[in-house]
């Protein structure tokens, strides 16, 4: 039987976000439905909110999720009922050129639930964001996007790994392949750019320097890992990793912010030979100029980073075991846990960078 519950909502472009009743279907064949425990509120939810993702309203929105599998389609055998997860929203298909190849977390064709979730007043098919939807007291995923984790970890804590602590960390260790000894600079820190900071620390980086032009987040950035800080209102970023590196730049430098001005920092402000890995999202009209000898001349890698390069299968089960051994700090990235209808002003605090993450609980 199909289910009404409750759903977050974003009706039309920047209209405020409102709470809807909506209908879950069952799972059909490679689908599961998901009780969700807890859902983080990211920039990608105000930017659907926006209309900057897509057209595609009424959006419902969510997709930072742990949860509890309810019932499976025919076929799943990944997952059961009663399994803890943390949804993910690259579910890899096994057989595109990428999977084939041996590179799954590349997978150029992943997939969602086939079934639409519809808005109970209207029958108004729902887009959910990222394939997700999670805030809501369930949700129709592909199987596929759920991966089982020990449910000893916080629901609140684990859900953040399903999309921004996640790019960040599997920006350093999996794109930036920070190794023991590396410095590393991270410009930029937000969720993103902290957790790119845990991930560095994690992998045994011997100098962390974290760049941004807010105090307040240079403070928790130091929480998280960074050795060396700098206030890039204050004084040249790029000049001061120099500084800060026996005057060569860093091993790797991530950029957590997307933009042409602070990915130019970046570049130069990393050693000969050296990885820049934009983490950080653009928007459509960014335009970058740098000199061509430049980019050649100062070889090493200039590299992107989906979603952290993540393989959610290998990399939240170990992630939330170094987690539950005291390895890697998931509950700083929590700044407050609030109630499904809290989102709208969720978002105005995000916005005003006054938190790191709301996480909405059930
Ligand atoms: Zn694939
Ligand atoms: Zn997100």
């Amino acid at each position: 039987m199909a289910q009404e519950v409750r759903g977050v909502i974003a009706p039309g472009k920047d209209e405020p976000v409102r709470i809807e009743t909506i209908v879950v279907p069952d799972p059909g064949p490679g689908e599961a439905v998901v009780s969700i425990r807890a859902c983080g509120v990211c920039h990608t939810d105000l930017h659907y909110k926006q209309g900057g993702i897509s057209e595609d309203f009424p959006f419902l929105l969510g997709h930072e999720a742990s949860g509890i599998v309810e019932s499976v389609g025919e076929g799943v055998t990944d997952v059961a009922p009663g399994d803890f997860v943390i949804l993910n929203w690259r579910a890899v298909c096994g057989q595109c050129r990428a999977c084939l190849r041996g590179r799954p977390w590349y997978c150029f064709d992943t997939h969602n639930a086939k079934q639409r979730m519809t808005l109970a007043s209207t029958g108004q098919e729902l887009s959910p964001a990222l394939g997700i939807g999670a805030f809501a007291d369930k949700t129709l995923v592909a199987a596929g996007q759920c991966t089982k984790v020990d449910p000893a970890v916080a629901p609140e804590v684990a859900g953040l790994l399903g999309c921004g602590v996640m790019a960040g960390i599997g920006a350093a260790i999996n794109t930036g392949n920070v190794g023991r000894g590396d410095t590393v600079a991270v410009i930029g820190c937000g969720g993103v750019g902290d957790a790119a900071i845990a991930g560095a620390r994690l992998a045994g980086a011997a100098k962390i320097i974290a760049v941004d032009i807010d105090p307040r987040k240079l403070e928790t950035a130091k929480k998280l890992g960074a050795t060396h800080l700098v206030n890039s209102r204050e004084s040249d970023p790029v000049e001061a990793v120099r500084e800060m590196t026996g005057g060569f730049g860093a091993d790797v430098v991530i950029e957590a912010v997307g933009r042409p001005e602070t990915y130019t920092q970046a570049f130069y402000a990393r050693d000969l030979a050296g990885t820049v890995v934009l983490v950080g999202v653009p928007t459509p009209e960014m335009k970058l100029e740098l000199p061509l000898l430049d980019v050649f001349g100062r070889g090493g890698a200039l590299k992107s980073s989906w979603y952290g390069d993540c393989l959610p299968s290998r990399d939240f089960p170990m992630l939330i075991d170094l987690h539950l051994q005291g390895r890697l700090d998931l509950g700083a990235f929590v700044t407050e846990t609030i109630a499904l209808d809290g989102v709208e002003e969720a978002f105005e605090r995000m916005h005003h960078g006054d938190v790191l993450r709301s996480v909405v609980t059930f």
